[in-house]
């Protein structure tokens, strides 16, 4: 039987209440000052589905920075441009079971190139490789595929991006690495400055249910009737977000969620859920979910976010295994 959308959004409402207490487990991300003080017992999400129809629960509208989940704009904006085998001879695709910022294993592998661009040092290396000569030039490049997904143009939080411009020591270090090993296309502090204003771009639940959305589509905008991203790099980068996105949680998200995600530090969770045809469960023809909860764990995931994503998961069969 399928579920109306009233039953959906009631049901929604219900699990966040149930979650909410698990905000209390994680601790929002205190290396990035501006973001220590957030509420840290808000959780909301929103979720787009095939027809437009938009259910959302909890603070869904409340505003806060991508962080991390800028990484799959900035590779899908580099592929589009200089194509997927380019971005790919200077980034891998593998995950790696070590922290997102972690530099140590870098180092033993001979060449240097980064692991996949879901983790720091893949994200500096592919903001560098962003067209443009400038770093204005790179990050409106970066921008405009955002605007044009997202149909308006975000804003950067100033104050998240010079707090974290001003502490940002681990990704110095990782891009003074990166660029002493030759993977940066410009300099440091022009790779950087991109790579932190883009993780400090704004966004709401329902805009990043809207980017998912598209990616569950294979890069169609089914409400706009408009492929936006070629099917292959969408699909591509699906598979990265589904085996990195999470980072060092990515193996128990895809055993336990099953659907490509990405998350960042300011607890934000990006899934995109393609269509399980042969199912009568609610969204079975695809959905974009955007979640924040900015409580996060050691993994830099948002607690109460991976759990309430593992319910809807198991009770609405959102799971692509
Ligand atoms: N801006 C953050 C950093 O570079 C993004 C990390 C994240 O969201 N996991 O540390």
């Amino acid at each position: 039987r399928y579920q109306t959308e009233d039953k959906c959004a009631e049901q929604l409402c219900c699990w966040v209440r149930q979650y909410r207490k698990y905000t209390l487990e994680g601790a929002c991300a205190s290396y990035i000052p501006a973001l220590q003080h957030v509420n840290q017992s808000q959780l909301g999400i929103c979720i787009i589905g095939h027809n437009g129809e938009v259910i959302k629960a909890g603070e869904a509208d409340v505003t806060f920075t991508m962080q991390s989940i800028s990484k799959v704009i900035s590779f899908m904006a580099v592929c589009l441009d200089k194509g997927v085998s380019y971005a790919l001879e200077r980034v891998d695709v593998e995950p790696t079971g070590d922290p997102y910022n972690s530099i140590m294993r870098l180092e033993l592998k001979k060449p240097s190139k980064p692991f996949n661009p879901m983790i720091n040092a893949g994200a500096i290396t592919i903001a560098s490789l962003l067209p443009g000569t400038t770093k204005e030039e790179k990050f409106d490049s970066l921008l405009e595929l955002l605007a044009k997904l997202l149909g308006r143009h975000p804003k950067v939080d100033e104050t998240v991006f010079m707090s974290e411009w001003n502490t940002a020591h681990y990704n110095f270090a990782l891009a003074h690495f990166l660029k002493a090993e030759g993977f940066l296309e410009c300099e440091v502090e022009e790779a950087l400055y991109v790579y932190l204003r883009q993780c400090a771009i704004e966004v709401t639940t329902e805009d990043l249910a809207r980017i998912g959305l598209i990616l569950a589509c294979d890069g169609y905008h089914p409400l706009k009737e408009k492929q936006m991203i070629h099917p292959e790099l969408a699909r591509l980068t699906k598979a990265i977000m589904l085996t990195c996105g999470m980072y060092n949680a990515s193996g128990k998200f895809a055993a336990f969620v099953g659907a490509p995600s990405k998350s960042g530090v300011s607890g934000g969770i990006m899934t995109a859920v393609p269509s399980r045809i042969h199912k009568a469960t609610p969204f079975h023809n695809g959905c974009g979910i955007g979640i924040y909860g900015p409580a996060i764990d050691k993994a830099g995931n948002s607690v109460a976010g991976v759990k309430l994503l593992e319910h809807i998961s198991k009770e609405w069969e959102l799971s692509v295994f």
